[in-house]
């Protein structure tokens, strides 16, 4: 109790889903963060630790030493007081464990407002809230973890956000890269596209030419580059890659069509 009187509490504000209260000796000397699970951590050790584990052993969970509860990377971020540099070197080697491990990296996902990276923590809900923007914005910014739009509709829910473009777009940023031979153009497409003028679901048959006719509309557009009417950017059979789409929820109608 003498040591707990001599602690100068700084509550910082976070979200509700937990809470960081930083302890500060009078010397400086001892820097104690809590945990959601009330334990309390040194940030200095706590880095070195999550900086080894990650680089040296590939290991991407972190669980209180003391309780073994699992903490949300989110909150491991927060309690070892990480800056940029750091945060961004150690999130980069998450993602490529994950491209590693592909079963334990669907639990994360980059927020799609500030970029930084998020654990899920209710597998059975797709409503994911992001503590960073809540609290850059005092108010709590949740998206939908399937569509990565913002979230709208009641939570919780494991179906799908109120979007109805939800599951087409969950589709588009989850399907596997078209696996073919080395020099096919579709090789390490998104085995999904989105036809570029209706936005129709389209797949590659891996047979015949890059160029694929939407079956919706009828438009012929570059699997790989989405340049329509043998538009590409490129020089003949190079075009860039076209990264995974956006849906912007516009329909089709012939008038779209014929004018384009
Ligand atoms: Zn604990
Ligand atoms: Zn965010
Ligand atoms: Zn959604
Ligand atoms: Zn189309
Ligand atoms: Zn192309």
């Amino acid at each position: 109790m003498v040591y707990l009187s001599l602690l100068f509490l700084l509550h910082l504000c976070f979200s509700s889903l937990f809470q960081i209260v930083l302890a500060v000796h009078p010397s400086s000397v001892l820097v104690r963060v809590r945990a959601s699970c009330a334990h309390f951590v040194n940030p200095v050790a706590l880095r070195q630790w999550v900086t080894w584990a990650l680089q040296e052993q590939a290991i991407y969970k972190f669980f209180c030493p003391r309780c073994r509860r699992h903490w949300l990377w989110q909150e491991v971020r927060k309690l070892a007081l990480l800056n940029e540099h750091d945060r961004n070197t150690l999130e980069q080697k998450i993602i490529e464990i994950g491209m590693r491990e592909r079963e334990g990296f669907i639990n994360f996902t980059k927020c799609p407002r500030c970029g930084r990276l998020v654990e899920r923590f209710e597998l059975t809900n797709l409503c994911t809230p992001c503590l960073v923007c809540s609290e850059r914005t005092a108010r709590v910014y949740r998206f939908c973890w399937a569509c990565l739009k913002d979230w709208s509709g009641p939570s919780p829910r494991n179906d799908s956000c109120a979007s109805p473009l939800c599951a087409s777009q969950a589709a588009l940023l989850s399907c596997l890269l078209v696996t073919a031979a080395l020099d096919s153009e579709v090789n390490g497409c998104p085995s999904l596209r989105a036809c570029p003028n209706c936005e129709a679901l389209v797949t590659h048959t891996l047979d015949g030419s890059v160029q694929v006719q939407c079956p919706n509309c009828g438009l012929y557009f570059c699997y790989r580059c989405l340049g329509r009417n043998g538009d590409h950017h490129g020089i003949a059979g190079s075009c860039i890659m076209s990264p995974r789409q956006n849906l912007t929820g516009r329909n089709w109608s012939p008038v779209d069509y014929f004018n384009d």
